[in-house]
C-alpha cells in the first residue's frame, strides 16, 4: 500500500506554494484593514506578482512530472500499478492536486497576472463608484473584468455554459443544471411565505437595535461571544474592516474582521458570530496537512454553512439568548432595560424585504442570491450587457422582493464580488444556508442535549462536533460526498424550508 509519504516530493513543493499564497493573503488582509488608501496601486502589483509566482510554481515541469507518475490524466484519479495501490488519503490528495494543477495549467501565467491586477484595480474603482453612487464610473472596469472571466471560462473548458466553469472553481461539482431546481423550489415556497409575513398582523418593531450603542462595548461583546464559540485568540485576531471577512494564513493564524455601527447593534454582533463560524473552520483544519488540499477547506458552500450555522441556527435562536441576553442587557443596561428576551428574539429575527444583501434576514437572503445568480449567468453567457445592469437589477428586485433601490449604491453597486471577478461565488451563499440547517439538524440528532448546552452557554460540544465531522477532513471528500457522510443525504432545500416555515410561522403567527 502506497501512503502519503510517497508523495512527499510533491507535497514539499505545494507547501512552498502555499507559503507564497499565505503572504499574498496577508497583503490582502492588510489592504482591507490598515493600508493607507494611497497604497492601492502598489499593493495590486505586489499581490499580482506573488500570485504569478505561485501559479508558475504550480504548473512547473517538476510538479507535472511528479504528478504524471501517479495520476491517470484521462480520469484525473490516482493510477494504481499492479499489486501496489494507494491508501485513501493519498487517493484524495492526488485527485485534488490534479484538480488544482490541471486547472492552473489551462491558464497562461500572463493571464493570471493580468486578471489579478485588473481585479485589484476594478475593486478600487468600484469602491469609488459606490461612494459616488455612479454606476457608469465602474462600467469600463467591469467590462474588462467580465471579458477576462469569459476568457477564463474558455481556457478552463465547460459543459453547457461557460458559467459552469466558474461555478466549479468555488463549489466543485456545482452546475447550473444542479442549482436551478434548488432555486426554483426555494422561490416557489419563499416568495409566498414572505407575502404572508408582510401581510401578518404581527408587526415587529426593531427600534431597540438602533439606539446609541458604545463602539468599544460592542466590540468587547463580540469578543466575548467569539471566545465562547471556541475561536482561539492565541491563533487569531479580531480587527475592523468596511466589510467583515475571515482570512487564514495557517491554522495557527486565522483572522476575522467586523464592523461597528453605533446605531445598529446587530451589525457587529452577527458579523462576529458569522465570521467566527468561518474562523472555527480554518482553525479546525488539520495542521499536519497544511499546504496540501487535505489541509484546505473543501468549498465555499461548506465554508458558508459553518458561518450561517453559528449566525442563524445558533445565534438567532432562543437557547443561545437565554444565556447571552442577560449579559448583553448588563453591557447595555440603559438601552435594553425593560426589553424582555422574547422581544429581543423577535427583533433579531424580523423579516423585511430590504435592499442590502448583507443586512437581509435569513429568509429573504436567498432571494437576493437568486437575483445575482440569474444576472451573472446571463452576463457570462453574453445574454445581458453590463450597461443594462442597473435596470435589470431593479426590475428583479421589484419582482422578488417588491422593492426598488432608489440608488445604484443600494442596488447593483452594493457587492464587491463582480469587481474582483468572483462570478459564480454568490450561489455558494445559498448552498451554505441550506447545508447549515442540514448540519445543525444532524448535530441535534447526534447530541440530544445540544439545546440545553447552548442555553447554558456551553458551545464547545457543537464546535467539537463540527471539527470532527467537517473541519478536520479538509478536501478528503468532495463537498457533496462530505455532506452525505455527515447527514446521510445530499443537498436538499427541504430542511431549510421546513426550518424557516416553522420558525417564522410561529413568530408571525401564520
Ligand atoms: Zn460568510
Amino acid at each position: 500500500m502506497k501512503t502519503l509519504s510517497t508523495l512527499e516530493p510533491l507535497t514539499t513543493r505545494l507547501l512552498e506554494i502555499q507559503r507564497i499564497n499565505s503572504a499574498a493573503s496577508l497583503l490582502s488582509w492588510d489592504q482591507e484593514t490598515y493600508m493607507p488608501t494611497g497604497g492601492g496601486e502598489a499593493r495590486a502589483e505586489q499581490i499580482a506578482v506573488l500570485q504569478g509566482i505561485a501559479h508558475q510554481k504550480l504548473v512547473s515541469p517538476d510538479v507535472q512530472s511528479l504528478l504524471s507518475q501517479w495520476v491517470d490524466p484521462a480520469t484525473g484519479l490516482a493510477a494504481d500499478t499492479t499489486g501496489d495501490t494507494w491508501d485513501e488519503p493519498s487517493r484524495s490528495l492526488l485527485r485534488e492536486i490534479w484538480r488544482d494543477f490541471s486547472r492552473a495549467k489551462k491558464l497562461p501565467s500572463e493571464f493570471v497576472v493580468k486578471l489579478s491586477r485588473e481585479c485589484s484595480l476594478a475593486q478600487q474603482v468600484w469602491a469609488e463608484a459606490r461612494e459616488h453612487n455612479t454606476f457608469s464610473m465602474f462600467l469600463p472596469n467591469l467590462r474588462i473584468v467580465l471579458d477576462l472571466k469569459r476568457e477564463e471560462a474558455q481556457y478552463l473548458g465547460y459543459h453547457d455554459s461557460p458559467y459552469n466553469a466558474l461555478l466549479d472553481v468555488y463549489e466543485p461539482g456545482a452546475t447550473i443544471a444542479g442549482l436551478q431546481p434548488v432555486f426554483a423550489t426555494l422561490k416557489a415556497r419563499l416568495v409566498p411565505l414572505l407575502r404572508r409575513i408582510t401581510e401578518s398582523r404581527v408587526q415587529i418593531d426593531d427600534s431597540i437595535l438602533h439606539h446609541s450603542y458604545d463602539h468599544a462595548r460592542q466590540l468587547e461583546f463580540g469578543r466575548l461571544v467569539l471566545t465562547a464559540m471556541g475561536y482561539d485568540f492565541g491563533r487569531g485576531r479580531l480587527d475592523l474592516s468596511a466589510h467583515p471577512f475571515t482570512t487564514s494564513f495557517h491554522p495557527t493564524d486565522v483572522r476575522v474582521t467586523t464592523r461597528v455601527h453605533e446605531h445598529e447593534l446587530q451589525s457587529c454582533l452577527f458579523s462576529c458570530i458569522h465570521e467566527g463560524g468561518h474562523g472555527l473552520y480554518d482553525q479546525g483544519l488539520d495542521q499536519r496537512y497544511f499546504g496540501t488540499p487535505l489541509g484546505d477547506s473543501v468549498s465555499l458552500g461548506i465554508h458558508e454553512s459553518q458561518s450561517r450555522l453559528w449566525e442563524n441556527c445558533v445565534g438567532r435562536s432562543r437557547p443561545f439568548w437565554r444565556f447571552f441576553y442577560p449579559m448583553l442587557r448588563q453591557t447595555f443596561h440603559d438601552q435594553l432595560h425593560g426589553v424582555e428576551i422574547e422581544q429581543f428574539y423577535a427583533t433579531i429575527n424580523r423579516v423585511i424585504p430590504s435592499l442590502i444583501r448583507v443586512e437581509a434576514d435569513e429568509l429573504t437572503y436567498n432571494l437576493h442570491i437568486m437575483l445575482r445568480f440569474e444576472i451573472e449567468q446571463d452576463l457570462i453567457e453574453g445574454k445581458t450587457q453590463p450597461d443594462d445592469l442597473p435596470v435589470i437589477w431593479n426590475r428583479k428586485m421589484e419582482d422578488y422582493l417588491g422593492i426598488v433601490p432608489p440608488t445604484d449604491t443600494e442596488g447593483v453597486l452594493q457587492d464587491v464580488h463582480w469587481s474582483c471577478g468572483s462570478f459564480g461565488y454568490f450561489p455558494t451563499y445559498t448552498l451554505g444556508n441550506l447545508y447549515s440547517v442540514q448540519f445543525f439538524e444532524q448535530a441535534t440528532l447526534e447530541m440530544p442535549h445540544l439545546e440545553d448546552e447552548i442555553a447554558a452557554g456551553q458551545l464547545m460540544g457543537l464546535r467539537r462536533w463540527l471539527e470532527q465531522k467537517i473541519h478536520r477532513w479538509g478536501r478528503m471528500f468532495t463537498p457533496a460526498h462530505l455532506a452525505e457522510r455527515v447527514t446521510g443525504s445530499g443537498l436538499s432545500p427541504e430542511p431549510f424550508l421546513k426550518y424557516v416555515e416553522r420558525k417564522y410561522g410561529e413568530l408571525y403567527q401564520l
